[in-house]
């Protein structure tokens, strides 16, 4: 009986250890099989460093990519192709952020049971959250120049614009990138760049103005054309005279805002640049985006002037810039960021709803007092431009963000034209262009 019962358990233990030994390779296959079957090196779906299977599409199912008899085929609409460069990806894998990179797992249609291969040989299919009618109309607003249009549903986090200017088309790709034109024309600008935000960064002084300073509103502030501050002079746009918080955003006033991060201090502006996601990377369907940067200046210091409005060292990837936006849009919660079909699985709340509704109320006041309603035709604006110097004589870099107010079209946009001058007259132009294509469908 004894002997009987021994032999029982040693084979039991045995069955476990087995069993014990399978699970851990199943485990280890099901998190790994996807990098296996996606390493360049498998012949079988690589050819010469390119994905020879899988097929792109965009949200409404239009395809950007896709392989046709041993060829990658793109879209057969010329602009489609330039426009979606970068979120489809070049034959050659020297757009690292490109779907065809990033989403080479999906790509293959790897999966447990059938291995590398979908069962029809054609691979898995891909459909981005981007719509490629709005990155064509973004392309064409941009007109050539150089920089970044994003749009977001703000209540989804899906990415439905996403151009990176400047761009190829994927059949003729450039033979010599070293020109200044083809400057970085491989990095996907709104992922990997990251731009001085001149006053889009106001945005973040008035958050926590408004968290921190309780009489805000009850404060009338005084614009002479200039501000002392430590024995330097902070210069404004204008000579604004005596003006409220809602003015002062409104005809973005260098003098407020230089005395508003004064009094906030560097701790304060530091940890709400922190805090609202524009000095880390964040992650867009996996992809880690380009930091930004607050450097915090010494206390009562003109540097700490000028960072609260947007230059010093200040810099902002324009994927972090657009989640802020989208926070506030959003009642003060940002979805995380999405370049695939459907709504994201998180969010994160940056501000109290409070205060992202005093925000979007004073961005819309910015569009009727100084961008002018009538340049952005049926859409109820909240914005915010920005006119970021870049130094060594180079035309300043032009910026504008902001939101819709539209139940049926929840868009958050970023528009960022490098060398292109007046914020609100250039940047303005390109995403009313876009907007109206959003809504006008
Ligand atoms: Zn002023």
């Amino acid at each position: 009986m004894n002997r009987v019962k021994r032999r029982t358990m040693s084979l039991l233990s045995l069955v476990l250890i087995i069993a014990m030994g399978l699970s851990f390779y199943v485990y280890r296959y099901a998190v790994h099989g996807r990098e296996w079957a996606s390493f360049t090196s498998n012949k079988a779906v690589f050819s010469q460093g390119q994905l020879m299977v899988g097929t792109v599409c965009d949200r409404n199912g239009a395809v950007l990519a896709t392989v046709d008899d041993g060829r990658r085929i793109y879209n057969e609409d010329p602009v489609i192709r330039r426009s979606t460069l970068h979120a489809v990806g070049d034959q050659y894998g020297n757009i690292g952020t490109g779907a065809l990179s990033v989403f080479a797992p999906e790509l293959i249609g790897y999966d447990p049971v059938n291995g590398a291969y979908t069962p029809d040989r054609k691979g898995g299919k891909v459909r981005l959250s981007i719509d490629s009618g709005l990155n064509a109309a973004a392309y064409e607003a941009m007109d050539g120049r150089k920089g970044v249009v994003a749009v977001e549903n703000y209540e989804t986090g899906e990415i439905v614009c996403m151009l990176s200017s400047y761009n190829y088309d994927p059949y003729y790709p450039p033979e010599d990138v070293s020109t200044p034109e083809y400057e970085g024309v491989y990095l996907n600008r709104f992922l990997s760049a990251a731009y001085t935000p001149g006053s889009t960064f106001k945005l973040v002084t008035l958050t926590a103005a408004l968290e921190r300073i309780p009489d805000l509103f009850d404060r009338t502030f005084e614009c002479r054309g200039s501000v002392e501050i430590d024995g330097e002079y902070v210069t404004c746009t204008g000579t604004h005279g005596e003006i409220d918080i809602n003015e002062a955003l409104a005809v973005s006033c260098n003098c407020v805002f230089a005395e508003l991060a004064v009094e906030l201090g560097g701790d304060t502006l530091e940890r709400y640049a922190n805090d609202l996601g524009l000095t880390g990377s964040i992650k867009v369907s996996g992809i880690k985006t380009a930091s930004g940067n607050y450097d915090k200046a010494a206390d009562g210091s003109v540097d700490l002037a000028w960072s609260g409005i947007g230059q010093y060292n200040d810099s902002v990837n324009p994927a972090a810039m657009l989640r802020f936006v989208s926070g506030i849009a959003n009642g003060g919660t940002a979805e995380e960021q999405t370049l695939l079909y459907g709504k994201s699985s998180g969010s994160d709340r940056i501000m109290k709803t409070s205060t992202a509704e005093t925000i979007a109320k004073m961005m819309n006041y910015n569009v009727y007092y100084t961008y002018g309603e009538d340049n952005y035709p049926g859409l109820e604006l909240c914005a915010k431009s920005g006119t970021a110097e870049v130094g060594g004589g180079a035309d300043p870099h032009a910026l504008f963000v902001g939101f819709i107010r539209d139940e049926k079209h929840p868009y958050a946009f970023v528009v960022i034209v490098e060398n292109g001058g007046s914020g609100s007259r250039t940047a303005g132009r390109v995403a009313n262009a876009v907007l109206q294509a959003a809504v006008n469908k």
